[in-house]
């Protein structure tokens, strides 16, 4: 496909396939608020298997994905410990305050994950002017810090940490496939330790719409209720449903190419002299700092879209590019180029 313009911003600009189309206009549907979608149910059924759960829940976004989760894990009041750079703080417009009423305790995770001993400090002790913490937030990959995937390792010592104190875990898993696929590890293996799992079909997996929440089947059945709550019940979702079972059958073996070229814009980069350090972007996320070129990111942004290439200024000095299905091999020299000529 000859694209003019690239699209760096995200993964979340990947069109269906035709043959998502195509299964759309074929999807068998009904009410699922019913219970009544057999495409529905084939998804939620298909989601729960590949990660080894009992039972998953077709959601209209991460983000309902992720605040269902939340409600359907604690009690208005009590307090969640979560990294200060993750999605579910940074990018969920407070939805953990305003409506499951929550407090926080943040984090770092600069690096892409939560030191464990500061998850265990970070959990209140007994006290009658404390609030009780009830759930622990992780993301995986981590998306602010870079697409950093973390192995099934780490996911078992804080998880571990958290049922040791009475804790829940929630795994902000938007971009899990891409972990698994880099890290070479089974996807199963990779969310066990966990409660409950979120991911996206809308990004790097190509699906127009939706997310799943898997978890236990006692877990799942409260938070059918609290996506209702949410104004989340769907009808004939079927034709939205269908497309992500494509996603989850044939679109995942796919992510290891955006992984490569993702490997060849920070080689390319690094080529030219620019600082970044290659080996720190395992998936198909890329940061850049744009202060090295004496530019702020937008000021870059502006560069680049000025030669047809679309990218996000994340921050002051933050620039990030995100490939994906419709990002070649050829776009990502040209964006090389581009650095070559314009910007060095
Ligand atoms: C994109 C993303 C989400 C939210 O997904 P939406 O479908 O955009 O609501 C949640 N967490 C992470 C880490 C994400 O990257």
């Amino acid at each position: 496909m000859v694209s003019d313009v690239i699209d760096l911003r995200s993964d979340t600009v990947t069109k269906p396939t035709d043959e998502m189309r195509e299964a759309m206009q074929e999807a068998k549907v009904g009410d699922d608020v019913l219970g009544e979608d057999p495409t529905v149910k084939e998804l939620e059924e298909l989601a729960a298997n590949k990660m080894d759960k009992e039972a998953g829940l077709f959601v209209t976004s991460g983000t309902q994905g992720n605040i269902t989760s939340l409600l359907t894990h604690t009690e208005p009041g009590e307090e969640i410990i979560f990294g200060r750079d993750c999605h579910i703080y940074r990018y969920e417009v407070g939805g953990y305050a305003s409506l499951a009423g929550l407090s926080s305790r943040t984090l770092d995770d600069s690096k892409g994950f939560m030191n464990p001993s500061e998850i265990e400090e970070a959990v209140r002790e007994e006290n009658i002017h404390h609030p009780e913490t009830s759930l622990l937030c992780i993301e995986n990959t981590h998306n602010v810090a870079g697409g950093i995937p973390v192995d099934s390792h780490y996911t078992k010592e804080v998880s571990d940490i958290a049922h040791d104190n009475d804790m829940k875990v929630h795994l902000d898993g938007a971009r899990i496939f891409n972990a698994s696929e880099a890290l070479d590890e089974d996807i199963a293996e990779l969310v066990g330790p966990v409660d409950s799992v979120q991911f996206c079909l809308s990004k790097g997996l190509s699906a127009p719409v939706g997310s799943m929440l898997v978890g236990s089947e006692e877990f799942i059945k409260r938070a059918r209720k609290n996506r209702k709550r949410l104004g989340g019940g769907m009808r004939q979702a079927g034709v939205i449903a269908a497309p992500g079972i494509i996603s989850l059958e044939k679109m995942v073996r796919r992510l290891k190419e955006d992984h490569k070229n993702a490997r060849i814009l920070t080689d390319g980069l690094k080529e030219m002299g620019i600082d970044i350090e290659p080996n720190k972007y395992k998936t198909n996320i890329v940061m850049l700092d744009t202060s090295q070129f004496e530019k702020t990111a937008e000021e870059l942004r502006v560069i680049l879209e000025e030669k047809s290439i679309l990218t996000l200024a994340l921050g002051k000095n933050l620039m990030r590019f995100v490939t994906h299905r419709e990002i070649s091999r050829e776009d990502i020299e040209r964006t090389l180029n581009v650095f070559e000529e314009e910007i060095l």
